[in-house]
């Protein structure tokens, strides 16, 4: 139930933030009771006149000779922004402090509690902050998006002043791969009812004649067209779920490892596959929940089938936490630059040098094959990238989004390779068994008619901004 859990998602966010840039004061005030589920987080950020340009933000913060802030303005679209399920919210807000500079840089960062916090831990007055109304929206209904009016509302400013996106940066790179896995999770929960319903419902027989003569018609799984579909929304479910779990693990790393270049080298990671997690992965999810609503036919348009919920649902994870179009920009425009580009090389290095160490490998050729030909089209991209954006950045605007998939398609080629050969090892040893069977299908399936998408996006990466710029805005 992903309108659900936002509010824990959500609280989670808010939770690293202040650990992380709160004063210890803050942190004793509100993290225990946020983690214990007491109280619920939000983020603050978007207003009506600012959404992907934050630079733009208008609420105000007025400083107080008790070092506290008088919040004004108003919030839209604030997830979880006003509810009952918890005695409090702990609203974190961006806001600009009166005679900070304009843009991006004159934003910081505040604790905003709705109900005020004792000395001693106990609720006290109701702060100066209310929900104007609920968004009425395509779906997530359980999760209240709120519109926030601060009134003068008592604020406590986290971090440093005019560093307010260092905070929120900490929270949306949480929210991205929390968003990242919503798209992945309504993928795999539409892919469960699909499959169940394919093998359930009888319609014409197969090509090569009846599978259950018995029945009137031959369950709809027969069809080559029914488990092509099928296919590919398993094929990416159990890659994206490795490469979440891969990243995950990283996380871990970078947050926990005690040699210096070893978090160094999972905090490139992080930074380099957020983006692709975030944009990539909810853009394909709301994809597959479309493509198993469509194994319903006309069921699936039907309320009571639950399918058209997994559709509305899924369809936000491409909006919220940064436009999937911003992704692909942050990954072309930050994270491939980023230190020179190490985070890209160490990641091209690692996918080389296991395709070579499996090279000779004959039943991994069907796995290794198809990802150097992906690997190739990712690498020439990026060098065109190089060789063509930095003079004419409408060239990396223009790419953006297709080299998110490319990258998003190869690593996912990745994680299949990495499987395969784990499961080739486990046949070895143990047998075959219909698991593992299963699995070595599922990623032949990938390898076959997912992962050569690749030079498609490639060629639409080399076509340039030509074209897309010429038009006027008014011929559109
Ligand atoms: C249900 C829901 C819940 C939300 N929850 C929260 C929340 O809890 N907290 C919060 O602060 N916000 C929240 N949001 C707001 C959400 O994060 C923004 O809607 C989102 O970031 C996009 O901003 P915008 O709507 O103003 O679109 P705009 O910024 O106006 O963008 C419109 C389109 O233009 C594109 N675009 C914009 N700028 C560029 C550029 N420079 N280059 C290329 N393309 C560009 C975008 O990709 C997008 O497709 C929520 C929104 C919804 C609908």
């Amino acid at each position: 139930n992903m309108a659900f859990s936002m509010y824990g998602g959500l609280t989670m966010g808010a939770t690293a933030a202040l650990i992380v840039h709160g004063k210890p004061e803050q942190k004793a005030m509100f993290v225990p009771k946020m983690v214990a589920g007491e109280w619920t987080g939000t983020m603050n950020l978007t207003e009506p006149q600012c959404g992907t340009d934050l630079g733009l933000l208008r609420t105000k913060a007025a400083k107080q000779s008790d070092g506290s802030y008088k919040i004004t303005g108003t919030k839209i679209f604030i997830s979880a922004g006003e509810h009952d399920f918890t005695d409090n919210i702990i609203h974190l807000v961006l806001a600009r402090i009166e005679g900070a500079p304009a843009g991006i840089k004159g934003v910081s960062l505040f604790v905003v509690p709705k109900i005020l916090v004792n000395a001693d831990g106990s609720l006290g007055a109701r702060n100066g902050v209310s929900c104007g109304s609920i968004e009425h929206k395509m779906g997530i209904h359980g999760n209240s998006t709120c519109v926030m009016n601060y009134d003068g509302a008592t604020g406590w400013l986290i971090g440093e002043e005019n560093k307010g996106m260092q905070g929120m940066f900490v929270m949306m790179n949480e929210a991205r791969l929390g968003v990242a896995v919503q798209g992945l999770a309504q993928s795999e929960v539409a892919y469960q009812n699909a499959a169940a319903y394919a093998r359930d419902r009888l319609q014409g027989r197969a090509l090569t004649g009846a599978q259950a003569p018995d029945k009137p018609a031959d369950p709809i799984i027969v069809h080559p067209d029914v488990r092509r579909t099928l296919l590919t929304i398993r094929a990416f479910n159990e890659a994206a779920r490795a490469m979440v779990i891969w990243t995950a693990l990283k996380s871990d790393v970078a947050h926990r490892s005690s040699d210096p270049k070893d978090r160094q080298e999972a905090d490139d990671h992080m930074g380099l596959m957020t983006p692709v997690l975030k944009g990539f992965l909810t853009e394909i999810g709301f994809a597959n929940a479309v493509q198993a609503q469509q194994m319903y036919g006309g069921h699936g348009y039907i309320a009571e089938q639950g399918m058209e919920q997994f559709v509305r649902d899924a369809r936000i994870a491409m909006i919220y936490e940064g436009a999937n179009g911003i992704q692909a920009l942050d990954l072309v425009g930050r994270k491939l630059p980023r230190d020179g580009g190490r985070a890209v090389m160490a990641f091209f290095g690692e996918v080389a040098s296991f395709a070579k160490e499996q090279g000779a490998n004959e039943a991994m050729k069907p796995f290794i094959t198809p990802l150097s030909a992906g690997l190739g089209h990712l690498q020439q991209a990026t060098t065109w990238l190089m060789q063509n954006a930095m003079m004419k950045p409408d060239n990396a605007g223009a790419a953006a989004t297709d080299y998110m998939h490319l990258f998003g398609l190869v690593t996912l080629g990745y994680m299949w390779a990495k499987m395969a050969k784990v499961t080739h090892d486990k046949i070895a040893a143990v047998g075959a068994s219909p698991y593992l069977t299963t699995k070595l299908v599922t990623g032949r399936f990938f390898m076959e008619r997912m992962l050569p998408e690749t030079s498609v996006h490639l060629a639409r990466i080399q076509s340039g901004s030509a074209t897309i710029m010429e038009l006027a805005a008014e011929a559109f």
